[in-house]
């Protein structure tokens, strides 16, 4: 029913009721008016019939019978009206009060469903206790969802009577809840749709909007600039008609988005990676990663190259920024090998140790949702240049530890003292006295097979030339060989010095062939 239509009706039932209530309060009076001072207008009308009947008889033959009839027939009834006046009155009146009851007991049960749009939301007593609060309600709407939201009420209201009894009757106050309460308000919205597919619905254009602002935002770093950056799928924003409870909020797309799409990766561990290591690399949990790998849940550690399915979340939306970043990066040192021919072929040492260099990169650096995805170095300062690691290697040959069969002067010295007895006691080889320090050398290749203290000799030093020959080189200062090393003919194996029994510097130098000394001399 239309509002101007209501409104009449409304008006017709008010003017009822106040034409009721000034009946109810005249009716008395009337009665008594009647009952006196009116007499005269029935006996006036009394006097008016008898001229009537002076005037029909004096003009009887110029009035058709018709009109006398008539005339008559009303003289009757006012003369009936004159007799029955009472009854009329009070028939008039029992007519009055009975309708006016009827109209206030109709009145009384007979209310209004309201309904939005076809939907029955409740009873109200006037319609006006709608109508009148849908500014309100529109009001209150509005700020819940933040979307400029109308209801009309000629085009989204109705009304219908209905008969009230027993049924409760909303207040102003209930009938705000029902509709602030109810979620399938038709309204106009905007939808954000990615790549075709509408992700959720907003309340206004800039909301949706803002969506992706706040997703980019989140790859932005604050006060750096970037060259460029958006999103890589196609975004579109349009107007749905939709309902209220169909609405979400920008923070609940925007984890929507976040959230989006699982996406799967494969680990490939390494030995000794368990479920706990692989699972705090990628930062997931180990009961995702057993449930993703429910074949290998027993083990306890991976072998090497064993694949591994995990799954993270991986935002709808694909933020690119391409940007300058700087990159202190490590200038890692080089090895460098020199040959020597100072040294012997099987000789190596390292003549400088190695240090990495640092530098301070600047980049052109496109990242998608934040991981390098592109690098292209644009300037590049060494802070500290690295140092090359420099070995040295021998090519110098080295001679051959076996024994030649002659040998040679261990120092360049001359017999001080000989072989043979000496002071009652038989002395077993030849001492050659040179100060101490000089090197002494091997008289000819063989196997050291004494290399220290050896009483009386003092620091001493045994070859094994092989073939039942040694030789021995006592009181010295310091040794430069071990038991088991090879030495070749001339190698330095100790220094002169004055160990042991010894009255000064000097090398004594034994040949023994079996464990028998024979005499120097004549060899070297
Ligand atoms: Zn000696």
């Amino acid at each position: 029913m239309a509002k101007w239509q209501t409104i009449v009706i409304e008006k017709i039932w008010l003017l009822g009721a106040i034409i009721i209530e000034v009946l109810d309060g005249i009716i008395d009076d009337v009665s008594e008016i009647l009952k006196s001072g009116a007499f005269w207008f029935l006996d006036l009308m009394g006097g008016i019939i008898a001229v009537y009947d002076w005037i029909y008889d004096w003009i009887a033959w110029g009035i058709s019978y018709f009109w006398i009839t008539t005339l008559r027939k009303i003289h009757n009834t006012r003369i009936w009206i004159h007799t029955y006046r009472r009854q009329i009155i009070n028939g008039a009146l029992y007519f009055i009060i009975t309708g006016a009851f009827t109209i206030w007991l109709i009145a009384s049960v007979v209310d209004y469903s309201y309904s939005y749009n076809g939907r029955v939301l409740g009873i109200v007593k006037e319609q006006r206790d709608v109508l009148e609060i849908l500014d309100l309600v529109s009001e209150e709407l509005t700020q819940e969802y933040k979307a400029p939201i109308a209801i009309n009420g000629d085009e989204d209201i109705s009304f219908n009577t209905v008969i009230s009894v027993g049924k409760q009757v909303d207040k102003p106050d209930d009938v705000l809840k029902k509709f602030t309460y109810m979620g399938d308000i038709q309204t106009k919205a905007y939808g954000l749709f990615i790549d075709g597919n509408r992700i959720g619905i907003l309340q206004s254009e800039k909301e949706a909007n803002a969506v992706v602002d706040n997703i980019i935002a989140k790859y932005l770093k604050k006060d750096k600039d970037y060259e460029s950056y958006g999103i890589e799928e196609k975004v579109e924003v349009q107007e749905v008609d939709t309902t209220l409870a169909k609405i979400s909020s920008r923070p609940a797309i925007v984890r929507l988005i976040e959230a989006g799409t699982v996406k799967e990766t494969v680990y490939t561990a390494s030995e000794g990676d368990t479920f706990k290591s692989v699972a705090e690399e990628l930062d997931v949990s180990v009961k995702s990663l057993k449930d993703l790998n429910p074949a290998l849940a027993d083990l306890n550690t991976f072998s090497e190259g064993q694949n591994i399915v995990s799954q993270s979340e991986a935002p709808i939306l694909t933020v690119r920024t391409v940007g300058l970043e700087v990159f202190a990066e490590t200038i890692k040192y080089k090895t460098e090998t020199i040959e020597s021919d100072e040294y012997y072929d099987d000789e190596e040492f390292v003549r400088t140790e190695g240090s990495d260099g640092k530098m301070r990169v600047t980049a052109r650096v496109t990242r998608l949702n934040g991981e390098l995805v592109d690098r292209e170095d644009v300037e590049t300062e060494v802070i500290t240049e690295a140092v090359n690691k420099v070995i040295v290697k021998g090519t110098k040959e080295r001679p051959l530890t076996e024994a030649t069969g002659t040998f040679i002067r261990p120092v360049p010295a001359g017999i001080y003292s000989g072989y043979g007895w000496r002071w009652g006691r038989m002395h077993e080889g030849v001492d050659l006295a040179i100060s101490s320090g000089t090197p002494i050398k091997a008289a000819d290749g063989g196997t050291v097979v004494r290399a220290g203290w050896y009483g009386a000799y003092g620091l001493c030093v045994d070859i094994d030339h092989g073939g039942g020959i040694m030789t021995r080189y006592g009181h010295c200062s310091s040794i430069n060989v071990s038991v088991g090393d090879q030495v070749f003919q001339g190698q330095v194996i100790a220094r002169v010095g004055s160990t042991g029994r010894s009255t000064g510097p000097h090398c004594h130098f034994e040949i023994r062939v079996n464990g028998v000394a024979i005499d120097p001399t004549g060899y070297i």
